[in-house]
């Protein structure tokens, strides 16, 4: 299958304005009320120079017109989300080999103590020894939040035994593990969504996000948000990708995808409805699917009523920070 690794087979002939602010969109910001300006984004990458290259290329590959520089650097990335609104940002970093683990720990530790709105994720890699020991120096040592692994980047599967001693110790700790779910036809990989269950019901103290929320597995999100409190979805990437299959279905070019999406739409608004206190949303800056601007943008574009979009632009995200993040 030729899937993947080819945005026009994700977003299909996305129009070529796509990224330029539209009258409305710049409306849409203008109008966000006072009391929005302090939005949390649950999902952004600040990187070590190197990686956060490797990063831009990389999206660059998919998204030609992708306004990130190479060169990014961190002021210039939260200044970017901070003109939206953003005043608390989650930074998730992802080690692509073993020996990167520490040193990217280290930096995500750094970069949270310089800028005090920053929080901070750690990782690790499927080959880290000590699994249970990085974890606990991450979030008691390191003053990180919890640990954000993304299986399909690092290339492992992230449901397996083998991270069990990562699971139970932050089960003990009761702090966060964020992974990253879904997605799965742009990456061309899959996971064991089986051994996801049985891990939700084993270490039933450790919360757990679903970044981008299983896309499009809906349904089966709603399940698992219906049987399991401590699981939160992250929607980062999901709204702007339901937004433009609503507009373009056409142009989703990868059909079977197209057809599991539309099979999903209901459990999608479904969600809204009833767990937007367990939702957060995040533009993956910056290198998500367009600017902030374009991403706060696609959140507008749904018609959500205030109490959803409170949750998802930060009521949902500093009631996480509160119950599962303090300071050990
Ligand atoms: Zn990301």
């Amino acid at each position: 299958m030729g899937i993947a690794h080819d945005a026009n087979i994700l977003y299909g002939n996305a129009p070529a304005g796509f990224y330029i602010h539209s009258i409305e969109k710049v409306k849409n910001l203008e109008t966000r009320k006072p009391g929005e300006a302090d939005i949390v984004d649950s999902h952004i990458h600040i990187l070590p120079p190197g990686r956060m290259r490797g990063l831009v290329r990389w999206v660059k590959k998919f998204l030609p017109q992708h306004a990130t520089s190479e060169e990014i650097t961190p002021d210039e990335i939260l200044a970017q989300d901070a003109a939206q609104g953003v005043g608390t940002f989650f930074n998730m970093v992802f080690p692509l080999w073993e020996k990167e683990t520490e040193e990217l720990n280290l930096f995500s530790r750094d970069i949270a103590e310089r800028y005090d709105n920053v929080v901070g994720f750690g990782s690790l890699h499927l080959e880290t020894p000590g699994k249970d020991a990085v974890a606990e120096r991450c979030v008691t040592e390191y003053g990180l939040a919890g640990i954000k692994l993304h299986p399909y980047a690092q290339r492992f599967e992230v449901f397996s035994p083998a991270l069990d001693p990562l699971y139970r110790k932050l089960n003990e700790l009761g702090r966060p593990f964020a992974v990253h779910t879904g997605f799965d036809a742009f990456y061309g990989q899959t996971q064991d969504l089986d051994r996801l269950r049985l891990i939700l019901e084993r270490y039933d103290r450790m919360p757990v996000v679903l970044v981008h929320s299983l896309f499009p597995r809906f349904e089966m999100a709603y399940k698992l948000m219906c049987e399991h409190q401590q699981l939160y979805l992250d929607m980062t990437n999901v709204l702007s990708s339901i937004r433009w299959y609503r507009e373009w279905p056409d142009n989703w070019l990868e059909q079977a995808e197209g057809t599991e999406i539309e099979r999903n739409l209901d459990y999608f608004y479904e969600l809204f409805e009833k767990f937007s206190n367990r939702i957060m949303f995040g533009t993956d800056h910056p290198v998500g699917m367009g600017q902030p601007a374009d991403i706060y943008a696609d959140l507008d574009w749904f018609d959500f009523g205030d109490d959803v979009k409170a949750d998802l632009l930060g009521r949902t995200a500093r009631s996480f920070l509160e119950e599962h993040c303090k300071p050990l």
